[in-house]
């Protein structure tokens, strides 16, 4: 149907109002739809709802002080740089502060090595982008972060899980899968992952190190939560280790340390695929807002990251203790999981009668919420198993909730 021949708008609609037919939505659009689960959870929006299905950090505890002085100072010192286009990889005083935060983390890093995104979330788009076509072999871990799936199958990728344990993804699987299926890159999230909460060990990341030497394997390191830990030793990068950092792409974050809405991330990749991925921001954003750029480089020349982030991880463990603690009345005999030593999440798998989607709106009506495990699986999904965030609420919420996820899956 031509627009001219559109029937006329219903009464009380304006004719903007009245739907043209689209055009046909490209292969790609139509084979990502949308998410049963996300429709399910739309009503978790609701006051009354202890929400543990968001992945959100609390927002009390937002350094909004710090943000807004460095803001204020950026728009009154340098607005008419603040206010303009910049350039694509970014502003020069920010990639020199994560250059340096970087090298200090063990990963010799120069500024014009770093692609500033908007969001770690675009470095996994532009990256689709530039190394993705449609049919290309994509390996994930087993349960995966659920937006990077979304990324790969949007690129039109074969999506295939690489088997996984509590230490992470098995390096022998991973070799067999790469020489069988010869993928573009493994995505990994080793450092308190989401969903799963786990940390990959020294030797596993080594051992995933040298099967990327061995067989020629790119690495995508996604290590938004890596800061965020409440117990044991931080474990170096993948992309620090020596078999693997000239095929490493490592990406950072400021949501979970300084503020989501900011959206800031970064990309640390070699000068070719970095080029790739800079066109292709062109195309996507022109450049990551230059205020918040602005305003995030001046916020940590003055202010100290480090240490709020020190006193975000001590409330964080409070809470994750909070909900270690009530898990076990809350969850059916049978049900097991680990105590992740930082990040976010707790996922938890159930006795194997139980199908936590199936069971979710009955839990809703408890005014609680969690994720289903299935939609992180690539593959054959665990239908049994669940992610709890437990970073959003204060320990007695926590509490709360639990018992009401008690009564919900009773
Ligand atoms: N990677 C992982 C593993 C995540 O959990 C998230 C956010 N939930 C992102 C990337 C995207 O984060 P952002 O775009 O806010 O940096």
């Amino acid at each position: 149907m031509t627009v001219a021949s559109a029937p006329e708008a219903p009464a009380g609609l304006d004719a903007s109002e009245a739907s043209a037919p689209l055009p046909p939505l490209a292969a790609r659009a139509r084979s990502t739809g949308g998410s049963p689960v996300r429709d399910i959870l739309a009503v978790t929006a609701r006051p009354e709802v202890i929400n543990f299905a968001g992945g959100l950090p609390a927002p009390e505890l937002f350094d909004r002080d710090g943000v807004a002085a460095a803001f204020r100072h950026v728009l009154e010192e340098v607005p008419g740089q603040a206010l303009q286009y910049s350039t694509t990889e970014g502003e020069p005083a920010l990639r020199e502060a994560l250059a340096a935060r970087t090298s200090v983390r063990g990963l010799a890093t120069e500024a014009d090595e770093l692609l500033v995104t908007t969001g770690s979330q675009q470095a996994l788009s532009l990256l689709g982008a530039a190394l993705i076509d449609p049919g290309d072999t994509v390996l994930v871990e087993a349960p995966c972060y659920l937006a990077a799936l979304q990324v790969f199958g949007l690129a039109g990728a074969r999506v295939v899980a690489v088997p996984a344990d509590a230490d992470g993804p098995d390096p022998d699987a991973l070799a067999e899968l790469v020489v069988r299926e010869r993928p573009k890159l493994f995505y990994t999230v080793p450092t308190f992952q989401n969903p799963t909460g786990r940390t990959l060990p020294a030797a596993r990341r080594a051992a995933i190190s040298s099967v990327a030497a061995r067989h020629g394997l790119w690495i995508v390191e996604d290590d938004p939560y890596g800061e965020l830990r409440y117990d044991g030793e931080r474990v170096p990068w993948i992309a620090a280790h020596p078999d693997a950092r000239d095929r490493t792409v490592l990406l950072g974050s400021f949501s979970k340390v300084m503020a989501p809405g900011v959206r800031l991330g970064w990309l640390r990749a070699p000068a070719q695929l970095r080029r790739a991925c800079v066109v292709a921001k062109q195309a996507a954003d022109l450049h990551t807002p230059t205020v918040n750029q602005l305003a995030a480089a001046r916020y940590l020349a003055v202010s100290d990251l480090d240490a709020h982030v020190a006193r975000v991880a001590g409330v964080y463990r409070e809470r994750r203790d909070a909900m270690a603690a009530g898990l076990a009345d809350a969850l059916p005999e049978g049900a097991s999981w680990e105590l992740p030593e930082g990040g976010m999440f707790l996922w938890a798998r159930l006795p194997s009668s139980y199908d936590t989607t199936a069971l979710l709106p009955r839990v809703l009506e408890q005014d609680v919420a969690y994720v289903p495990g299935a939609p992180f699986y690539a593959a054959e999904p665990d239908r049994s198993t669940l992610r709890l965030c437990f970073v959003t609420q204060t320990p007695e919420e926590i509490g709360e909730g639990l018992r009401r996820l008690g009564r919900g899956l009773k």
